[in-house]
């Protein structure tokens, strides 16, 4: 009796489930073993793998990766129900391949059939494959999908696993074909044990319950990993990284605070955030509104401020746009200042509103001076580049200073000669001590 008998008998032979045989034992086309096919499977032999059966839809996959000249080769185990039930499964010599109800049958072979082993096959989060091991879209590495997550590998790389919430924001933003390329870790815990994190070749994601996953990288990476990562005073990121209104700049987010980068500062933390809302009367002619919020942003970096730009409305009050500001002494109100700042509708208290008007009277470029308890500034159509930070400015408590080089300039912001204009230490510290700035 040949080996492949010897295995046909202890399955029960002609009365056993593979039923009789359809062909005589043949050798195999690889010239290396045999093989012989029965009504309901298969028994392959090789001298090195031995003799073992092979069916249903596990035989149907391995037949179409090529039988034993595919990557898989000889059978080294009977098909087998899987320690975490519900599964069945072949190993063979060059890999796996497992099969379910729901899942079908797909193989798994090297460093990613490693890893999945590694983290506890079917058992582990990773689940069944879904898929047989794919070249990625960018033809650089190979992947497979699990019911939990996804294994994937390159040659410098090797195999590392991606899951859950990172994964969906990784897959959002174009998997390895983003900006974050392939990860470099497997979904870990971070050091405060609050959150976890895969890194990437060009970023990484966090995640926590409470955050959600967002992507961190470039400078913006490389000064919060400097700070000391989630641990820093910064905690983790809200958002992922974002472009600045007039595209020159990026900023990212976090629990407390913000990371602000331009090519002209570089990466800056922002220990406080003031929240700015905009209503608009009559848009400025000279620059837009979203220039004006983008060179705030610059020079509030610079004073360790961040702008979470919250809402913008449109307003109809006609009767507001020419706004009379009296002497625009800050403290004192006139009867239109007093209605146009009781426009905040769903603005929440200390939240800063910027009104933007045709003009004021009498006419300067804006004036800061509200009502107690309603902070806010009104711009007006002709102002500068920077009449909205100089205004906010005073809002969080900045007096004018006799220096065209800084953004609190008494003579008029269209005379600021370094742009962008300084905000110097001892006003960084009014502006964050502010209750507009949190
Ligand atoms: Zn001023």
């Amino acid at each position: 009796m040949s080996d492949i008998d010897v295995k046909y008998a202890a399955l029960g032979g002609a009365g056993g489930w593979l039923g009789p045989a359809t062909i005589a034992e043949l050798g195999a086309p690889d010239g290396i073993g045999h093989y012989r096919h029965y009504r309901s499977g298969s028994i392959y032999w090789s001298p090195a793998s031995g003799a073992h059966e092979i069916h249903g839809r596990i035989r149907d996959r391995w037949a179409a990766l090529g039988w034993e000249r595919g990557l898989l080769h000889y059978p080294v185990t009977d098909e087998t129900a899987t320690p975490g039930g519900g599964g069945r499964y072949n190993h063979f010599q060059g890999g796996s391949v497992y099969w379910t109800p729901a899942t079908d049958a797909h193989e798994v072979h090297g460093d990613i059939r490693g890893k999945w082993a590694s983290l506890g096959w079917e058992r582990s989060f990773l689940g069944y494959p879904l898929t047989d091991e794919s070249t990625t879209p960018d033809g650089i590495g190979r992947y497979n999908h699990f019911q939990g997550g996804s294994i994937y590998w390159t040659p410098v790389l090797g195999a590392h696993e991606v899951h859950g919430a990172i994964r969906g924001k990784w897959s959002t933003l174009g998997w390895e074909r983003s900006f974050l390329g392939y990860p470099t870790t497997d979904e870990s815990t971070t050091p405060d044990g609050a959150g976890r994190y895969n890194h990437f070749q060009g970023g990484s994601i966090y995640w926590t319950p409470a955050t959600g996953a967002h992507e961190v990288h470039g400078v913006i990476r490389n000064l919060w990993a400097g700070m000391g990562w989630e641990r820093s005073f910064l905690g983790y990121p809200t958002s992922d990284e974002l472009s600045t209104e007039d595209g020159l700049g990026r900023y990212s987010e976090f629990q407390h605070g913000s990371i602000y980068w331009s090519p002209a500062t570089g990466a800056l933390a922002c220990r406080e955030t003031m929240r700015l809302h905009i209503k608009c009367l009559t848009a400025p002619t000279r620059f837009s509104i979203n220039q004006m919020i983008s060179n705030m942003r610059l020079t509030y970096a610079t004073a360790q401020i961040g702008i979470k730009y919250v809402s913008f409305e449109v307003l109809s009050l006609p009767a507001l746009n020419d706004l009379d500001v009296g002497g625009c002494t800050m403290g004192s109100v006139t009867a239109e200042q007093t209605d146009l700042f009781s426009h905040r509708n769903f603005v929440s208290g200390n939240d800063v509103v910027a009104y933007f008007v045709r003009s004021t009277q009498p006419p300067f470029n804006g004036c800061a001076s509200h009502p107690a308890g309603q902070p806010g500034a009104a711009v007006a159509s002709g102002a500068s580049a920077w009449t909205l930070a100089h205004e906010i400015g005073h809002v969080l408590g900045l007096a004018h200073v006799n220096n065209n080089n800084r953004l609190m300039t008494g003579n008029g912001t269209d005379n600021i000669t370094n742009p962008p204009p300084d905000i110097v230490a001892s006003e960084s510290a009014t502006m964050l001590a502010s209750p507009s700035t949190i």
